[in-house]
């Protein structure tokens, strides 16, 4: 570690340092020279040491220039690996082809050549491509939404630029680019570290090392080393588990470690367990309906018909029962759930999340940045000899006054605020450049905000730290709750220490700590996040902050207690409310103050009181009876990142479904453990990120609520999906079978079947797994995780309306041979009456439970239109030469089509009927409830 000192005095800040790379060439880098230049050493970058790995990339501690960065990314390409090719169309075709539904139309296919029907087998043929078309079109076009969705969570690093430090996409990385890493972050590129404190890397995907690795800057490693030992480099694929890097990019994309390897790597995830038990209960489907089949087939048998004919309408009705488009139907919902949640802000990382999503039943949600702004502003500081200041400014506008009650302070005064300041600007390690705008930012917020403080004070944050060198530090993690860092003011050493008031002050000497603790709980109980700042002076000769800090550094002075207001996020309330109705509890989780953590909660309507409070050291001392104080609770505060999986672990063990929202890289166990682990999109950490199965683009809680509409509403879809397409089947069944144990012909030819399937299916399949959510989804409780997908309501629509739709058909086939119609036009007007009654039952299929004239049109608009295409191709087939005369089809007088159409509404009457019964039933049933609720009180 002593190393790393030694690169720091040769200072990043240090003016000389921004030099231009290499002696002011204009071009260090280009044309065959740069890519020479670029190419790694013979023996590795692990074997050179850090000043030749500098000049060989011909950089400087400074970073590079963004026009060189510009001109290096344009010779060796963006810092992204070739992307592991999503299946291939062709793929996805064949995909399409082993099924049991193409093997039986083949097999119809060869017999109908083999008999020389060529009609029917160009038609069964023409069914086949069809089928296959707009299966792999929909798959396509899954597969292709999951891409981008895939890509568009970006990792951002911070880059060293001789005009500040930026934020960059890790795309832009270049050879030769500083970049300043910590815990938390993706490894974006390998690196040859210049400088670390306390680093330790995840290097398990590489090496296959499950233990963090100690890194550091070092001498030059002998060529031989193995990868496992470079303890001076930083692969890509790696995670910086903890500490403070910074770096220099040594090769990037398919030049790195990992991009050596990656052909390994991008084996496609299992389907989610939904599409698994959805294709189990499509081939149990399967079979049922072979056997169904089988029994038509002996009816005919036993009824004289010929086996050629028995052997094609068994062919048929086997295909028009099967639900094959199913699986598809719901891989589309899910894509379609997946799409609607990214417009929403919610990335979906798992598949199974969106499922998830809907049963959910609590949310345990971070507060600083989900819940509140994270936009920490110091509006209060309290100072030993002069009391409380106020600051005035929002956010990162650095414009505001310091006053005592509007006046502004004495010298004393100003200088004890300055001190603070200082101290706070010093022990930091953001970045703010208040010109450079979003980009000139970065670092903790905590840290930002301080910087803001000291501009306020008048201070420059870029010359006291070249005045004050830091010569060691001891950075802010969750567990320490404090940070502190040495420095050398010219004049002797100074320890620099801010955090959490219970941590420092017991440091503090010559003040009363009661009495300042009791001061920062009144501030915390107002809503203030309370830092207290500190400093001491050391020896000189002192260059190390030793383990453990505690007694080293008694007798610190106390700087004064700083208060920061983050303001709500102004959707949170109505988010937090919204998620009560839902019947989803809502849990905050935070590392602040107990008072403060409780003052927030208690304005989003999450507490009310101190009795739902439960503190990190509640948890940490865990008695019998804790999870059930856990389940009770609403606040957990100073919560150490440890105690979020025995949250979580509590909680499920109560019965709940969790969803946990988590940014550090000491929550990704929490994210993992949770159903369903979220993780922050924008401030959150890669590694929060890779543990969690949704990711919020905004961090905002409100997106929570959003996903678990949609996810809700994707669940809904996939059953009415199912409903859809197994009652249609069920109906088709029923028609043949009542028609043969009646002794009535074949309802309807073989190709006439297939040819109902075609026009109906797939267009109103896929229309009706994009059905907008429902209102009033989100009053519902959440689902009970063990109900079944298929329960007793599905069934119960499923056979009504299957009942119908069969009875009602058979009933008119039935009439109109018995009136003494050909065969050939009673099938016709069967066949009109089937497609109208498909056409109608959709509308049933919008809703489980609200009337289909409720639901608007403008809710799914591809459905109105698959119903009218459905219709028209299918009148415009009996219009249409050759193919009239293979389905048998000829136009319907306009009279008999019109009288059809109230004969297919009594599915739509008869299940309206059914709705209205049970929401009466469901009405009274809740007043009796809340009667008998009454009657308790
Ligand atoms: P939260 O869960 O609300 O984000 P944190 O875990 O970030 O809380 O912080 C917990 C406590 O640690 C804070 O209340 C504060 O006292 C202290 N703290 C937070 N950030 C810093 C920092 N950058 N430097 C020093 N102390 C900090
Ligand atoms: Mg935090």
């Amino acid at each position: 570690m002593q190393d790393d000192f030694e690169t720091r005095s040769s200072g990043s800040l240090d003016p000389a340092d921004r030099r231009p790379a290499a002696g002011g060439r204009a071009s260090p880098v280009g044309g065959d020279e740069g890519a020479a230049l670029l190419s790694p050493p013979s023996g590795g970058w692990h074997a050179v040491s850090r000043d030749d790995a500098l000049a060989r990339l011909a950089s400087s501690s400074a970073g590079l220039a963004a026009a060189e960065a510009g001109r290096r990314l344009e010779l060796v390409g963006p810092n992204a690996l070739p992307q592991a090719p999503g299946r291939s169309l062709v793929a996805i075709v064949l995909g399409q082809l082993r099924s049991p539904l193409i093997y039986l139309l083949l097999a119809a296919a060869t017999v109908a050549l083999v008999l020389a029907e060529y009609d029917d087998a160009g038609f069964i043929f023409l069914v086949l491509t069809i089928n296959t078309a707009v299966g792999a079109a929909q798959e396509w076009r899954a597969e292709t939404n999951t891409a981008a969705l895939r890509s568009a969570i970006a990792t951002i690093v911070r880059v060293v630029r001789p005009e500040g430090v930026r934020r960059l996409d890790s795309a832009r990385l270049v050879p030769g680019d500083v970049v300043l890493l910590e815990g938390g972050d993706r490894v974006p590129a390998d690196i040859r570290i210049l400088d670390s404190t306390e680093a330790r890397a995840d290097e398990s995907s590489l090496t296959g090392e499950s233990l963090p690795v100690d890194k550091a800057a070092g001498a030059a490693l002998a060529i031989e080393t193995p990868l496992a030992e470079r303890l001076t480099m930083l692969f890509a694929g790696s995670m910086l588990q903890g500490g403070r890097v910074r770096g220099l990019v040594v090769s990037t994309g398919a030049g790195t470690e990992l991009g050596a390897i990656a052909g390994a790597l991008g084996t496609p995830a299992a389907p989610p367990p939904l599409t698994r038990r959805l294709d189990r209960f499509t081939r149990l489907l399967g079979l049922a309906s072979l056997g169904l089949v089988g029994v038509v087939i002996l009816l005919q048998l036993a009824l004289g018909a010929p086996l050629e004919e028995t052997f094609f309408v068994a062919i048929a009705l086997a295909v028009s029962v099967i639900p094959e488009g199913l699986p598809v139907a719901v891989t589309i919902a899910l894509s379609i759930a997946t799409r609607r949640m990214a417009q929403r802000n919610v990335i979906v990382r798992h598949l199974p999340a969106v499922e998830g999503l809907g049963a959910c039943t609590v949310v345990a949600t971070d507060k600083t940045g989900t819940l509140t702004m994270n936009q920490l502003t110091a509006r209060r500081l309290w100072l030993p000899d002069h009391g409380f200041v106020d600051i005035e400014g929002v956010g990162f506008d650095t414009g505001g006054a310091i006053h005592k009650n509007g006046t502004g302070l004495g010298s004393e005064a100003s200088f004890a605020a300055q001190a603070l300041a200082r101290s706070a600007a010093l022990c930091n390690d953001a970045d703010f450049d208040p010109v450079g705008g979003a980009d000139g930012r970065s670092g903790d917020t905590v840290d930002l905000a301080f910087l803001v403080l000291a501009v306020k004070a008048g201070l420059d944050a870029g010359t006291l730290r070249k005045q004050a060198r830091r010569i060691a530090d001891r950075p802010f993690s969750a567990e320490r709750r404090y940070a502190a860092s040495l420095h050398d003011h010219g004049d002797g050493h100074v320890v620099h220490i801010k955090g959490a008031a219970e941590v420092v002050l017991p440091l503090c000497s010559g003040v009363d700590q009661g009495s300042v603790l009791t001061l920062a709980e009144g501030m915390a109980s107002r809503g203030y996040r309370v830092l207290a700042v500190a400093a001491k002076r050391l020896d000189p000769d002192r260059a190390q902050l030793s383990h453990p800090l505690d007694g080293e550094l008694a007798g610190l002075t106390l700087l004064g207690l700083a208060g920061f207001i983050d303001p709500l996020r102004p959707e949170a309330k109505a988010a937090v409310a919204e998620c009560r109705r839902a019947g989803v509890a809502v849990k905050m989780i935070t590392g602040d103050h107990a008072a403060t953590a409780l003052a927030i909660a208690r304005e989003l309507g999450i507490a009310d009181g101190p009795q739902d409070v439960v503190t990190g050291r509640e948890i940490a001392a865990a008695g019998t009876g804790l999870a059930a104080r856990i389940d009770a609770a609403s606040v957990f505060a100073r919560v150490e990142p440890a105690h979020k999986v025995r949250i979580v672990e509590a909680l499920q063990q109560a019965g709940h479904i969790v969803a946990m929202t988590g940014d550090g890289v000491n929550d990704a166990p929490a994210l993992h453990r949770a159903d369903l682990g979220v993780a922050m999109g924008r401030d959150g950490t890669d590694a929060a990120r890779d543990a969690a199965d949704l990711v919020l683009t905004d961090d905002n809680f409100a997106s929570v609520v959003a996903g678990i509409d949609e996810g809700r509403a994707a669940y809904a879809n996939i059953r009415k999906v199912i409903y859809l397409s197994v009652s249609t089947g069920a109906a088709e069944a029923l028609m043949f079978l009542l028609a043969l144990a009646s002794g009535l012909p074949l309802p309807l030819t073989a190709v006439q079947l297939l040819w109902l399937n075609l026009v109906t299916n797939g267009g109103q399949h896929a229309a009706l797994a994009a059905e907008a959510s429902e209102p009033g989804l989100l009053a519902r409780p959440p689902r009970s995780p063990r109900e079944p997908l298929i329960d007793a309501l599905l069934i119960r629509e499923t056979l009504l309306s299957g009942a119908i739709i069969g009875l009602v058909s058979t009933a008119v086939f039935g009439y109109l041979i018995g009136h003494g119609w050909s065969e050939f036009d009673a099938r016709n007007t069967l066949l009109f009456l089937m497609v109208a009654f498909e056409n109608v039952h959709v509308f049933n299929c919008r809703s489980e439970t609200r009337s289909a004239f409720r639901i608007p049109f403008s809710a799914n608009w591809p459905l109105i239109v698959a119903v009218f295409a459905a219709q028209a191709v299918h009148v415009g087939a009996a219009f249409t030469p050759g193919l009239s005369e293979l389905l048998e089809m000829r136009p319907l007088p306009v009279a008999e089509w019109l009288m059809l159409i109230p004969i297919a509404l009594s599915v739509l009457l008869v299940m309206e009927a059914d709705k209205a019964l049970r929401s009466v039933r469901e009405r009274r049933r809740s007043v009796s409830r809340a009667t008998f609720l009454r009657s308790l009180a």
